[in-house]
């Protein structure tokens, strides 16, 4: 029986409700990607007007794995033990082996806040580049750019005439020796860096040449983060084919879970690549320790260090991050199961 309201009233009462709720908030709408980065949407290298259902999808698949763990790892460190708390704990475990009752890493809650909106990063809001081409070259002697956004890393006080060797010494120190010696004469033997003009920011960023200046320059890459610049950038590389990886979560491709011993990993969509850079943004660090499930859990030697990963580096790791939200992502989705071995387990074995 309707209520002796009228449904102006009644709706009025709706809207204050929802207000009071916040659910009329702007911080409640559901987040877009141009609302944490930068999208370069305008013409030239590395627009992505092109690209905009792919990099929406991306980012809909990135926030899904990310919203999951997240309240896996708050419920695992609150007091007492129950089952689920202890399948939480042995994800974190596994992908970051933290022994119980130790606090989740702080950066997944970190990541989820930025892809939320409600956490912005120090160096400000990250630009997003789709595909390369964004650098452009110029010469160690041209003269410094007089419209250069200056950054506090750098060198400030310069006059007119300035080249650029002058002001970016430590890269140009690099690539002097290395092409007085004919190769690099440093411990990691870097190749010499080359200055490229990035208009977008109107900043400098260094490179070896054979990078050609863009990040998706390797066909095997799916996506750079690059922290020269302030703010700094991701670059997702769509020109590049994702290694028979499927494209979304929801790609057919991907089998149903319908029995023990099917793998996390081969559950790894290339959109999900958004994710495992948000993690280098959230952590400041460009290092990769390892990809594969076997190396991040130590049962092969890292293919950086060509040791077993510690736990520091796995903290540092994105493809921990994205392996282990992935992993609680599907424990969700199919509740029969756990996944935290990198494998479906059923619950009731
Ligand atoms: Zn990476």
């Amino acid at each position: 029986m309707m209520s002796n309201i009228s449904s102006f009233q009644f709706l009025a009462r709706v809207a204050q409700f929802a207000a009071a709720l916040n659910l009329l908030s702007p911080l409640v709408q559901a987040v877009k990607i141009t609302d944490i980065f930068t999208v370069k949407t305008s013409a030239g290298g590395g627009s992505c007007n092109d690209y905009m259902p792919q990099v929406e999808a991306w980012f809909k698949d990135s926030l899904a794995i990310a919203s999951v763990p997240i309240a896996v790892a708050s419920n695992a460190v609150k007091d007492g033990f129950d089952n689920s708390i202890q399948v939480d704990m042995e994800y974190l475990a596994t992908y970051f082996r933290i022994p119980p009752p130790d606090d989740e890493p702080a950066n997944l809650k970190r990541a989820k806040a930025f892809m939320q909106g409600e956490m912005t990063l120090d160096k400000g809001k990250p630009w997003l580049y789709c595909g390369g081409g964004w650098a452009e070259e110029v010469e160690w002697t041209a003269e410094v750019r007089a419209d250069r956004e200056i950054q506090e890393n750098s060198q400030e006080n310069y006059n007119h005439g300035t080249k650029l060797w002058e002001i970016f010494l430590g890269y140009y120190t690099v690539y002097y020796w290395t092409r007085l010696h004919g190769q690099a004469i440093n411990l990691e033997e870097r190749p010499p860096f080359f200055p490229w003009w990035v208009e977008d920011m109107k900043q400098y960023i260094f490179l070896p040449a054979d990078t050609d200046g863009n990040p998706c320059e390797s066909g095997a890459n799916l996506a750079s983060t690059m922290f020269q610049t302030a703010p700094w950038s991701v670059t997702l590389c769509f020109g590049n084919d994702g290694l028979g990886r499927p494209q979304l979560l929801s790609d057919p491709k991907i089998d149903p879970i319908t029995e023990e011993n099917q793998l996390v990993s081969v559950r790894r969509s290339v959109s999900i690549t958004l994710y495992h850079e948000i993690i280098h943004l959230i952590t400041g660090s460009s290092v990769d320790f390892a990809y594969d499930f076997a190396q991040i859990v130590g049962q092969e030697p890292s293919f950086t260090t060509g040791e077993e990963i510690t736990w520091d580096q796995n903290i540092l790791n994105p493809e921990s991050y994205t392996l282990f939200a992935l992993a609680t992502y599907l424990g969700e989705q199919h509740a029969d199961y756990v996944f935290w071995s990198g494998q479906s387990k059923s619950k009731s074995a």
